[in-house]
């Protein structure tokens, strides 16, 4: 297997830029995903490393090797897309010997690798059977034990899962986990779906417009977002971020959310000597859903605010607030008593807050993971 580094790597279309200046470098054995909206260019970016598109500047490298003008042949890669690609004449049997047999590989290293495979995909009861007969799950399965039991230098997947339905799309995303740590294998996987990037990857790629947002754990990706797009992109239901106004008291500083005037929220030591360093007047405020609480005391750091609407979504309730002019969101057990029209007093933890820059949206309090610069 090998790494895959991308330096400077562009691609446009005419005067369409759908991939800028892209700087990644998955290591040997990591399962990366590539995770953005539609248009992002998460497939752009896939093509290139498959050698499917050339890019219009920059280079791809896999270990030490320059692959940027190497055809897709000769590239080692193995790809899965959305639509399964199989040989839907030959036999279920054929189709995983396939790539070993065009290798040349001895028979019996084949037939052995392709009933390993068929038991990992559990289709040994169908292993003699036309593939035509297999279900659209099943399909995708071959499909992917097809590519994997070559062990390509890079295993690519596009959206693989996207047409399986939705309690074997699970079933799929454990077993291609397991596949990937079995065999050591390099993957990129794309996606728009962020709960398959946070389950199966050990980085995601955020893309937005063309452009890398933040490459980071899941973990990191969630608590530490880069920019407000990430934070909100990131998270159901997604991060409330609301224009606060800078304000001081005594020797500390404050958020006044939205126009509320006599309740702020104090900042803590890190977040106000970033905003004291950039003189800043206004700032975005961030904080999941799931931060929100309530609390029967007037204390620090608790504003008023009405519930608008609750929601209950399977084991939680989502509630609607308003406060003076903000709309925000909180996340709850189903349990918790709180109906729509109530006044309530909300408390934050502060520390689990986040400041963006007015302007541009980049997280002004970003503690960088030294493991994942
Ligand atoms: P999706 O999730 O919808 O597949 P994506 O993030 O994979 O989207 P890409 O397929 O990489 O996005 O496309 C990025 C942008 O580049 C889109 O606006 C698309 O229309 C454009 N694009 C892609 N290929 C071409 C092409 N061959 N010619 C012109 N424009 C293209």
């Amino acid at each position: 297997m090998a790494s895959v580094t991308l330096q400077q790597v562009s691609k446009t279309f005419g005067d369409f830029t759908a991939v800028d200046s892209m700087d990644l470098l998955v290591n040997d054995a990591e399962f990366v995903a590539i995770l953005g909206p539609s248009g992002c260019g998460k497939t752009t970016t896939m093509n290139m490393i498959a050698g499917i598109e050339k890019p219009t500047a920059g280079t791809v490298q896999f270990d030490a090797q320059q692959v940027t003008n190497m055809p897709v042949q000769k590239r080692g890669v193995g790809f899965v897309f959305q639509n399964y690609a199989i040989f839907t004449h030959m036999s279920v049997r054929e189709n995983l010997a396939f790539g070993l047999e065009v290798a040349r590989r001895p028979q019996p290293e084949i037939r052995k690798k392709v009933e390993e495979m068929a038991e990992f995909m559990a289709l040994s009861h169908r292993l003699d059977q036309p593939s035509a007969s297999l279900s659209v799950n099943e399909m995708q399965k071959l499909a992917i034990g097809r590519s994997a039991i070559v062990e390509p230098r890079i295993f690519l997947l596009d959206e693989p899962l996207s047409n399986l339905d939705a309690a074997f799309r699970e079933r799929m995303r454990s077993d291609l986990r397991q596949l990937q740590r079995d065999l050591k294998q390099t993957m990129i996987y794309v996606t728009h779906d962020q709960i398959e990037a946070m389950g199966l990857a050990d980085r995601i790629a955020v893309m937005n417009e063309g452009r890398l947002q933040q490459f980071d754990s899941p973990e990191a990706i969630y608590s530490r977002p880069a920019n407000t797009f990430v934070a909100k992109f990131i998270g159901a239901p997604s991060m409330n971020i609301v224009r606060a106004r800078i304000h001081p008291k005594g020797q500390k500083l404050q958020a006044r959310l939205g126009d509320l005037e006599a309740d702020s929220i104090t900042l803590n030591q890190r977040q106000a000597a970033v905003v004291k360093d950039k003189n800043l007047e206004e700032v975005l405020f961030g904080f999941r859903p799931e931060i929100v609480s309530l609390t029967d005391s007037a204390g620090p750091q608790t504003f008023g605010a009405e519930v608008a609407l609750v929601e209950t979504v399977g084991r939680r309730k989502i509630v609607h607030f308003r406060s003076g002019m903000i709309d925000f969101l909180g996340v709850f057990d189903r349990g918790e008593r709180i109906s729509a029209g109530e006044a309530v007093r909300i408390k934050l933890d502060t520390g689990k807050c986040h400041l963006f820059d007015f302007v541009d949206g980049t997280c002004l309090t970003l503690e960088r993971d030294p493991a994942h610069v």
